[in-house]
């Protein structure tokens, strides 16, 4: 053939050949391939012919047959009559000698109600007998250990006239291949496929009965075993432990036709399958009994044939010691690395796509969950090792189970690869999405205005997240891989649940902090905007003033008001308290809670003492303060000035009286200790938790934070000595003006 091929089978060529190549290559083969030529040369298309003849796929569903013999004893007759194969006959004018060399052929009479097996393969072997044509006997030998290493049947094919002669050229044959057999298959005992020896005796007169010729052939044997040289330990070996042997005799061809021809049509039913039978190893001597029995199979699967043959060519070529268990190890790992390249291009095109898409979304930064990849995974996985095992599991099991893991390996990383990336997708999703309806659901519910459930929303939200992650991890579950496992990636994904919760929760206490210190202030607003309306009134709340005492309500205003100030935010701590605890938040966040509240309060109340005293506005009370005093007598009636009245004796004694009032508003004092309240023990040192964030926004509080520089005492300072003196320059010339006031009044109560 002059179409080049490739010269490794290949599953998918098997498939994909190419009909019209096919078809030329068809005829190119019409006579069967060389595997071995003249030169010794192995022929590289022979897996295109076996590709041809379909016999790639066979698995170990194939035959091998080798035929030996003298040349010109109608060896290739014998077999185109047998397998219709079209070997090379000797013409019977010419009498030329035929190529030397090894062919094979497919045969060609399958089916059709020959009893055949399928898919038999035979190699006719042309110029085995050197010896006789003075030739040296390397090609014979050559031949012979490549045959056995590959053959089950090895037909001799010789004359009957041939039986009994010891000293003729079969003899020098069957100890070749004896010797061959012994070098091959002796060394490791356990692998030693017996072999059938086939002798099919030619021109059979019918005088001679075929039990004598084949009693006779047999002793031949044995005595001709017992002359060659064995290996230590096996010299007490007997021939029937390597090979089984039958006989057939055919009439004359020339002479007897049709009896020639009806007893190769019955040889050809011999071959077919038959069962091992312990009891009948040794000798196939029932004429009819199959003789492709499974112990003589070699058990080289058929798409590694070609390799195999070639491997052991090889070796046999360059005289390299031939060593069939390595032999079969190296085909196994050729084969395994080859089909595990072909059972992943189904394997990629299922898988690359799915990867290129996670790398292009990481790219985008905008990882997302792959829809079907579960079944993607499972379905590519199942199929690439039910190929491999299909395929691979027929070569040796060592190799194959290395192999195979190796496969595994590389498969599962990339699966394992995509199966991270998408649960790593599908937390990130996971948690956004959480993040967001809680945000949400909160938001909601203070739309509504109604008090929801902080903690409830939280633990709705954190199920519907957790069960959607554990049904997409579910989702890529892979069967029977351990490390399919998702344990670990929920236990981060829990983790970071909990994280976003206790920073949303965060949030809703700063929210809830809010709401409580709005409700401090506006209760301050009120309550000790009350007080200091109370100074409005000269009178107080308990009689009127003797001796300059002044009243009580004046005198304890700072009492009251830290009293006011503290229930108010014992209150408001109890609110924040109830509320901070419906929803989980921790004692340490609550603490922290607390300690924020109670210095924002402070502020606030500082913030409200400052309005309060206010220039305009603690003029405008003192000289209420003053007024009352002055225009009202002991009983509360307002004084109608006469003349005669001490307009300036009153006047007096009211402006002194209101006068001490300005020393203690400056201060903020408690009456009893005539110190400052205990706002630092009250406000309590910062509890251990807190963060830089929680102190962020809060105001430095004199005597509290001490690196501030500031003393208590200066805190609770609301007027400075200058204020004061300023506020008292003012507060006279408004009592001056209401003195003057009052003088006229007097005069014009007269006059009118
Ligand atoms: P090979 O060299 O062993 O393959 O022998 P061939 O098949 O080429 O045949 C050699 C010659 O023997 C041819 O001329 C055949 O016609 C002849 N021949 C074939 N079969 C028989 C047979 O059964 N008996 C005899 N006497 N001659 C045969
Ligand atoms: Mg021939």
């Amino acid at each position: 053939s002059n179409i080049k091929h490739p010269s490794a089978p290949s599953l998918m060529m098997n498939s994909h050949f190419a009909s019209v190549g096919e078809e030329a290559s068809k005829e190119a083969y019409e006579h069967g391939i060389q595997v071995i030529d003249g030169d010794k040369l192995f022929n590289e298309h022979l897996s295109t012919y076996l590709n041809i003849e379909k016999v790639i796929p066979a698995g170990f569903n194939y035959h091998l047959i080798s035929v030996f013999g003298s040349q010109s004893t109608g060896k290739s007759t014998l077999l185109n009559y047998l397998f219709g194969t079209q070997f090379g006959v000797m013409s019977e004018q010419e009498r030329r000698q035929t190529t030397k060399g090894i062919w094979m052929s497919k045969n060609k009479r399958e089916g059709g109600g020959s009893g055949m097996a399928e898919n038999i393969l035979v190699m006719d072997v042309e110029g085995t007998d050197g010896r006789e044509r003075g030739e040296d006997q390397d090609f014979e030998r050559k031949s012979a250990l490549f045959a056995l290493a590959t053959s089950e049947v090895l037909i001799v094919n010789i004359w009957e006239h041939q039986v009994g002669l010891y000293q003729g050229a079969n003899m020098g044959l069957l100890k070749t291949v004896f010797e061959v057999n012994l070098q091959l298959f002796v060394k490791d005992s356990r692998t030693i496929p017996r072999s059938l020896l086939f002798f099919v005796i030619r021109d059979h007169l019918g005088t001679t009965p075929l039990k004598n010729l084949q009693n006779t052939l047999l002793q031949d044997l044995s005595k001709l075993w017992s002359t060659i040289s064995k290996p230590t330990g096996l010299d007490n070996s007997r021939i029937e432990d390597y090979f089984d042997f039958a006989f057939v005799a055919l009439p004359h061809k020339i002479l007897q036709p049709e009896k020639f021809e009806a007893e190769v049509q019955k040889l050809g039913t011999r071959f077919r399958e038959g069962y091992n039978d312990p009891k009948k190893s040794g000798l196939l001597d029932e004429a009819d009994l199959p003789i492709f029995l499974p112990q003589y199979h070699r058990r080289i699967p058929a798409d590694g044939f070609a390799v195999y043959a070639e491997g052991v060519w090889d070796q046999i070529v360059n005289n390299k010691d031939l060593d069939l268990p390595t032999q079969q190890e190296l085909l196994a790992q050729f084969r395994c690395d080859e089909i595990s390249r072909e059972v992943l291009i189904a394997f990629d095109e299922v898988i690359t796509p799915l990867e290129e898409k996670q790398a292009e979304d990481a790219r985008m930064g905008k990882p997302a969950l792959l829809p079907d990849l579960g079944p993607a995974m499972n379905t590519a996985r199942g199929k690439i090792f039910q190929d491999f095992e299909t395929n691979a599991s027929r070569y040796h099991k060592g190799v194959y189970t290395r192999k195979r893991a190796e496969l595994e390996s590389k498969v599962d990383s990339r699966l394992k690869a995509l199966s991270q990336k998408q649960l790593s997708a599908a937390h990130k999703s996971g948690v956004e999405t959480f993040s967001n309806a809680v945000s949400a659901a909160v938001k909601g519910g203070q739309k509504k205005g109604a008090s929801y459930d902080f903690a409830q929303i939280v633990e709705t939200e954190k199920g519907k997240a957790l069960s959607k992650f554990e049904a997409d991890a579910q989702a890529i579950a892979i069967e029977g891989a351990s490390w399919s496992s998702y344990t670990q990636e929920l236990k981060l994904y829990q983790k970071d649940l909990d994280e976003v919760s206790s920073r949303l929760r965060k949030e809703e206490m700063r929210r809830l902090a809010t709401r409580v210190e709005r409700w401090v202030r506006s209760r301050l607003d009120e309550s000790v905007g009350l007080e200091f309306n109370k100074l409005g009134s000269g009178r107080g709340g308990s009689g009127a003033p003797e001796h300059g005492e002044r009243p009580p309500s004046e005198k304890d205003l700072w009492d009251r008001v830290w009293n006011i100030f503290t229930d108010t935010v014992s209150d408001a701590e109890k609110r924040f308290t109830d509320r901070a605890q419906s929803f989980d938040a921790s004692p340490e966040e609550v603490e922290v809670g607390l300690w924020r509240l109670r210095r924002k309060s402070w502020a606030v109340l500082r913030a409200k003492i400052d309005e309060e005293v206010m220039e305009g506005n603690i003029l405008l009370k003192l000289r209420e303060n003053f007024e009352d005093k002055f225009r009202y007598d002991e009983s509360g009636v307002p004084r109608i000035w006469r003349p005669t009245d001490d307009i300036e004796g009153l006047y007096t004694k009211a402006r002194e009286s209101t006068i001490t009032l300005i020393p203690l508003l400056s201060r903020f004092k408690l009456s009893k200790t005539a110190s400052p309240p205990p706002l630092d023990a009250w406000i309590g040192n910062a509890p251990p938790s807190v963060s830089p964030a929680d102190e962020e926004d809060l105001t430095p509080i004199g005597g509290v934070d001490e690196d501030e520089g500031k003393s208590l005492e200066e805190e609770m300072t609301i007027l400075s000595d200058a204020k004061q003196a300023d506020l008292l320059v003012r507060f006279k010339k408004t009592a001056d003006g209401v003195y003057v006031e009052a003088k006229r009044s007097a005069i014009g109560g007269m006059t009118q």
